[in-house]
């Protein structure tokens, strides 16, 4: 039967594996306020351990410094040197005990720095401890808007250096939306080069996660099965400076003829080349998610659900944020993880973001299928633009189908199996015939140069954005939270340097 006539399109985005259904149903919705600006709670109060199940509920930190949900901060936010707009001066004091020292890094020191196996010291203190609740006070109070993997890497990265993180998610658990939809592929060999320091970080963190972050785990994040990346002479070129630094950095990355490899019924361009990386693999979008925000609430960040969150700007910029109703929750800083909603969250605060366009892309799941290898890599032809990887002993199928759309729960769209078809009879067309199991849709968010967003606004002090993570934000989540944590301390890695907002927005005169 056509591909077509037999395409279904439920709702439901998740894979039928059973790791996703135990995630999902381990993800409870809870409506319990946040500590800090609501009430004082004891030390004692502080009972969550790493191995709490991932709910919005948990909470492992004691309030430090209760302030009345009614009146901004009134703290100082004089800008510190290295980042106009932040309001946390490096080694004033708000600033993280046992940082780094103050300027800016070099990507190897910041890569030096993310390698470290053991946490920071002071995770491993019991929680409750004077001496711990004392250090918390003079640590910055972040609300991070968004719990996709945007989101829950900036609040690890936050709390593990002790400041005090309420991270909010409209929806009823984390991960609805893209960070629950996308392909888990796992690819370093990326030509834009500031993308790729990143993905290489990110895919290394992944298969060797922080102490802090290995301890909460109840699933591998990555497996590894290598890749193939299928590239006709235009994109090859394109393609072997980054093969270059990839094997520079002690990768086994190379090229091979594409008649040697397992293609999944892929059909080559003639003269296309096989960009092989056997440390690639396959992640588990649910498994990091979740692992990111237990060790966010080990580490004493809170997390709650079902909270759609907006930014409260006043004379001296955003001071916090308003929730459910008039709840207002202050902050000297707000990271801006709203993914496709990114940019209508900071204008609505009187920001000028950068401006992002959001692309619908489809999934496909072919159903169980005889002959497939689940260990095998996936492959990406990235000039036909087509992939396929083994999933639930059938093959993931992807067209690389780009649609425009506004910031929206993308829906799938039936159609989107005829153009499969129609791509498949020449990019793989063994699949072009094939009835589809399941389907699903998700937003990928770019900036208008396809570099991600991060930093602070350009105007808005005291907003920072986490976004346009495009279709990286898996392979790079890991790798971007000690970088965001040291960038919102007023002290911006090198590795974060090409993705200012501030490239893109009109500074306010
Ligand atoms: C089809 C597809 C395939 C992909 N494949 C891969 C892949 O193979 N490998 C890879 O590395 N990456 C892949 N990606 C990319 C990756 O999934 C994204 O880059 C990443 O998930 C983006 O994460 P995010 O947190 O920025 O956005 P999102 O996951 O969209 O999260 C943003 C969150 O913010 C919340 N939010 C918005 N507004 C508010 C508000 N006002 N208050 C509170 N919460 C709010 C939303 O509800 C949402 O949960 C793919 C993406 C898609 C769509």
């Amino acid at each position: 039967m056509p591909w077509p006539r037999a395409a279904s399109t439920r709702a439901d985005a998740r894979w039928a594996s059973a790791s996703s259904t135990a995630w999902a149903a381990s993800l409870r919705p809870s409506r319990k306020p946040a500590p800090w600006p609501a009430s004082r709670a004891s030390p004692k109060s502080s009972t969550s351990s790493p191995t709490d199940p991932p709910s919005c509920s948990a909470s492992t930190r004691a309030a430090a410094e209760p302030s009345t949900p009614s009146s901004p901060t009134a703290k100082s936010r004089s800008p510190s040197p290295a980042s106009p707009s932040s309001p946390i001066a490096p080694g004033g004091s708000t600033a993280a005990k046992g940082a780094s020292p103050r300027g800016e890094r070099t990507a190897a020191s910041v890569a030096a720095q993310l390698r470290a196996a053991s946490p920071p010291r002071r995770l491993a203190r019991p929680a409750g401890r004077a001496g711990r609740i004392g250090a918390v006070k003079d640590r910055a109070r972040v609300v991070v808007i968004g719990g996709g993997l945007a989101g829950a890497t900036a609040a690890w990265g936050l709390a593990r250096r002790g400041h005090r993180v309420i991270l909010f998610e409209r929806e009823e658990r984390p991960g609805v939306h893209a960070s629950g939809r996308n392909a888990g592929m796992i690819r370093r060999l990326v030509a834009e080069p500031a993308i790729a320091t990143l993905a290489r970080e990110g895919a290394r963190l992944l298969g060797e996660p922080p102490a802090d972050l290995a301890r909460v785990l109840d699933a591998a994040l990555v497996r590894r099965t290598g890749s193939v990346l299928l590239a006709a002479p235009p994109e090859a070129a394109a393609l072997r400076p980054a093969l270059a630094t990839a094997q520079a950095a002690g990768l086994g990355a190379h090229e091979a003829d594409p008649r040697a490899c397992a293609l999944h019924g892929l059909r080559p361009l003639p003269g296309a080349t096989a960009f092989v990386t056997p440390e690639d693999g396959v992640g588990d979008p649910h498994a990091v998610l979740s692992a990111l925000l237990r060790a966010a609430r080990a580490a004493g960040a809170r997390v709650e659900c079902d909270a759609p969150a907006r930014v409260r700007a006043g004379a001296a910029g955003a001071v916090g944020v308003e929730t459910r109703g008039e709840r207002f929750v202050p902050a000297d800083v707000v990271v801006n993880a709203a993914g496709p909603w990114a940019e209508d969250l900071a204008r609505a605060a009187g920001a000028s973001p950068p401006p992002l366009s959001h692309y619908r892309r489809h999934l496909f799941y072919t159903g169980p299928l005889e002959g497939i290898d689940p260990d095998a890599g996936w492959v990406w032809d990235v000039s036909q633009g087509f992939y396929a990887r083994p999933e639930s002993a059938g093959l993931l199928l992807c067209a690389c189908d780009e649609e425009a759309r506004p910031p929206e729960d993308a829906r799938p769209d039936a159609a989107a199996a005829l153009r499969l078809a129609e791509k498949a009879a020449r990019a793989a067309p063994r699949w072009s015939e094939h009835p589809v199991a399941r389907l699903w849709a998700g937003l990928r968010s770019f900036a208008p140069d396809r570099l991600f967003v991060i930093g602070w606004d350009a105007g808005l002090r005291g907003l920072f954005h986490l976004t346009a993570l495009g279709g990286h934000g898996l392979t790079v989540s890991l790798a971007l939270a000690e970088p965001v944590a040291l960038a919102v301390e007023g002290r911006t890695p090198a590795v974060l340097a090409p993705f200012a907002p501030t490239r893109l927005q009109a500074v306010p005169s």
